[in-house]
């Protein structure tokens, strides 16, 4: 299956030979990357210290994980793939002492944007398995079913936070692989979901959360997903004292995620990676994008864009509004 531009082509060629030589000249001990998924239109994490296995390695627009989530978890030095946000959340890490920026290469990918299968299914009333090929052109994407291939705008089918991207390319980087890329954005189609919120009352708002709280399944995907999730105990765990109960009920599972929320604030990058990973579809960006915007409006702070900057919950100033700080 075909559904890279050649252009792409050349960027996997320099990745896989760049992987190669770090892991033969021992400047590495692992490289994380991406190979081919089982499922169509799919990648996986690689995750290999052996130079034969980086001829997997692919670049295409489906490779959604946010890598840097691995990097608290490996020993030793990493060569890793990052695009936009991801290059946000090693920084972010940097900042908050989680990885040290020495034992890392960052391979740069400039990002122009990720599809959503799920997008796409809706678009041409068909399942994935049906589709014979989705083939990104710049600004455009061919979608063919049945042998018969028809063109959409790109913004019709990528992600609703890469709509929204601001940094699509790499903040940090050792070698950046491509030009850096064009932003294709689309704010209102990427806000769409947080305006719908915005424009409730209070009561509708906290009806409408109720009401998606109480099909999560407290399987903690959208946490073990999220490179800012990072504490070795979460409070969920906690027995003593029991913030929330271990059973999915609605109150503790709403509880559960305003706590993240709060504990990501001035961490998360909007990389989308919790609301993909959801089995329930619960429109976790909604949540985590509200307090990215409230970070920026209220303290001028985009998480992930310097390495040197403290992070934004450990630095306090005099004239911060609140007594107790002062
Ligand atoms: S948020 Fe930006 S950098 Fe991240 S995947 Fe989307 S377009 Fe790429
Ligand atoms: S991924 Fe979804 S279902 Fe699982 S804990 Fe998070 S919100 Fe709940
Ligand atoms: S909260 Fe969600 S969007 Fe933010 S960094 Fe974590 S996974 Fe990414």
């Amino acid at each position: 299956m075909s559904y890279l531009p050649t252009k792409n082509r050349d960027v996997e060629q320099r990745l896989r030979d760049e992987a190669k030589s770090l892991l033969e000249q021992g400047r590495v001990d692992y490289v994380i990357g991406f190979e081919p998924g089982s499922l169509k239109f799919t990648t996986t994490p690689l995750i290999t210290n052996n130079k034969d296995d980086v001829d997997h390695l692919v670049i295409n627009p489906f490779i959604v994980n946010n890598l840097s989530v691995y990097l608290t978890e490996i020993k030793g030095r990493v060569g890793i793939i990052a695009k936009g946000c991801d290059s946000r959340s090693i920084i972010s890490l940097i900042q908050d002492k989680q990885v040290v920026r020495e034992d890392i290469v960052i391979m740069g990918i400039p990002c122009p944007g990720l599809i959503d299968l799920k997008k796409v299914e809706r678009l041409v009333g068909k399942d994935r398995d049906e589709l014979d090929n989705i083939i990104r052109d710049g600004d455009k994407v061919v979608i063919t079913v049945d042998g018969q291939g028809k063109e959409y705008p790109i913004t019709e089918v990528l992600y609703d936070n890469c709509l929204g991207c601001e940094f699509p390319t790499p903040q940090e980087y050792d070698v950046l692989l491509g030009e850096p890329a064009p932003l294709v954005t689309d704010l209102t189609a990427s806000r769409q979901k947080i305006e719908m919120l915005e424009g409730m009352s209070q009561q509708q708002r906290w009806d409408f959360w109720k009401d998606e709280f109480s099909r999560c399944i407290r399987c903690y995907a959208c946490r073990n997903i999220c490179p800012a999730c990072f504490c070795e105990r979460c409070f969920v765990e906690e027995s003593e004292p029991q913030w929330v109960l271990p059973v999915p009920r609605w109150q503790d599972n709403l509880i559960f995620q305003v706590v993240r929320n709060i504990h990501v604030a001035g961490r998360c990058t909007d990389c989308g990676e919790c609301e993909r990973a959801c089995p329930m579809n619960i429109p976790l960006r909604s949540l985590a994008r509200k307090t990215y915007d409230l970070v920026d409006e209220l303290f001028h702070y985009k998480s992930g864009t310097d390495k040197e900057a403290s992070p934004l919950m450990t630095a306090y100033e005099q004239a911060e509004a609140e007594d107790f700080i002062r």
